[in-house]
């Protein structure tokens, strides 16, 4: 399938109040975006070409009429739907079932540890960890049945509570639930997150050999694994890197945000002009054009100490004379 992928914004609220949260708004002023609304955007973006769509939020599986929305896009022929939540609420297999009946889900659960303890304190909801456990036994009991038949994605915060655990969580997941899809994301410090910069942050060098390790390992056992929010001059080291990088593997799509002002925009050229930052000296650099930098608020923090550039490599051709030699993208 061709995909053109559409993300659209349903609102924030939300049932958890993550530490790493990029939205630092109360829970109580938070609010729903219309289903007149949603209905009208879906329909429009549709009608532009879109096959695939993504619901965000806050959380997702709040929004009152989410089974409707899923039904509405299935309807519209978007051939497959995202759903990143933090799967709580597929606990309640009842509403699950007839969530995945009302179209073609992929789902990426949001989990950020194979410990209850750390989960708790991350999405500050003591039984959230037991809950989001629940609902994965019973995507995993779906799949089993085929009545789900995409892949079932693992979403992770890389953070200062669960970096050295990395390689640990991928097989907690693997053996107990057969999950084989992970994708890893480096903690964007805005929002609450920022707030929560010295407990939660680590730098990129402390994290980078634990995702050595946990590429290794995919590699070894055949996983499908992807890292986003990283510098390839932090990834250099690491045997081709390029194919782990979570940006180069999503593509371009299309968002529609904001609460009262809904605006639309491609997120790779949001994170390049606003979300991330770069030094001058990436202009030296043989990734410049494709590597989109550190979270800008990381920066802030820690400076930019940790990146260097990449330079072409000299080599000797056969004949002994100075080459340069491209690094593949
Ligand atoms: S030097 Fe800059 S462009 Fe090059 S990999 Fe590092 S952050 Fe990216």
């Amino acid at each position: 399938m061709n995909e053109k992928k559409f993300q659209i914004n349903l609102g924030n609220v939300c049932n958890n109040i993550c530490k790493f949260c990029m939205n630092a708004e109360p829970l109580e002023t938070r609010k729903f975006i219309p289903f007149s609304q949603i209905k009208k955007e879906i329909k429009e973006y549709r009608k532009k070409g879109y096959n695939v769509i993504g619901f965000l939020g806050g959380e997702l599986t709040v929004y009152p009429k989410i089974i409707d929305l899923v039904r509405l896009a299935t309807r519209l022929g978007y051939k497959r739907i995202d759903l990143v939540s933090n799967g709580r609420k597929y606990s309640d297999l009842t509403f699950l079932k007839e969530l995945n009946e009302a179209g073609y889900i992929r789902f990426y659960l949001s989990i950020h540890s194979h410990e209850e303890r750390t989960e708790d304190f991350l999405t500050s909801v003591k039984g959230s960890f037991r809950e989001k456990i629940r609902g994965l036994n019973h995507l995993v009991s779906l799949k089993k049945k085929g009545l789900i038949r995409e892949k079932i994605f693992i979403n992770l915060v890389i953070n200062k509570l669960n970096y050295k655990s990395l390689p640990r969580i991928i097989l907690f997941y693997l053996r107990n639930f057969g999950v084989r899809d992970f994708r890893f994301n480096f903690i964007r410090p805005e929002g609450r997150a920022f707030a929560h910069f010295k407990i939660l942050v680590p730098a990129y060098r402390e994290v980078l050999p634990y995702v050595k390790r946990s590429v290794l390992l995919s590699e070894k056992l055949r996983l499908n694994l992807s890292v986003e929010g990283i510098p390839y001059c932090i990834l250099r080291n690491m045997r081709n890197f390029q194919e782990y990088i979570g940006e180069l593997k999503d593509g371009a799509g299309t968002i529609k945000e904001g609460i009262d002002r809904r605006k639309e925009f491609n997120i790779a050229d949001l994170r390049k002009a606003e979300l991330r930052v770069k030094p001058e000296t990436c202009r030296e650099c043989i990734y410049d054009l494709y590597c989109e930098g550190p979270w800008k608020d990381y920066t802030q923090i820690n400076g930019f100490r940790e990146f260097k550039p990449i330079r072409l490599k000299r080599e000797k051709d056969p004949s002994g004379r100075r080459i340069k030699k491209h690094e593949k993208v």
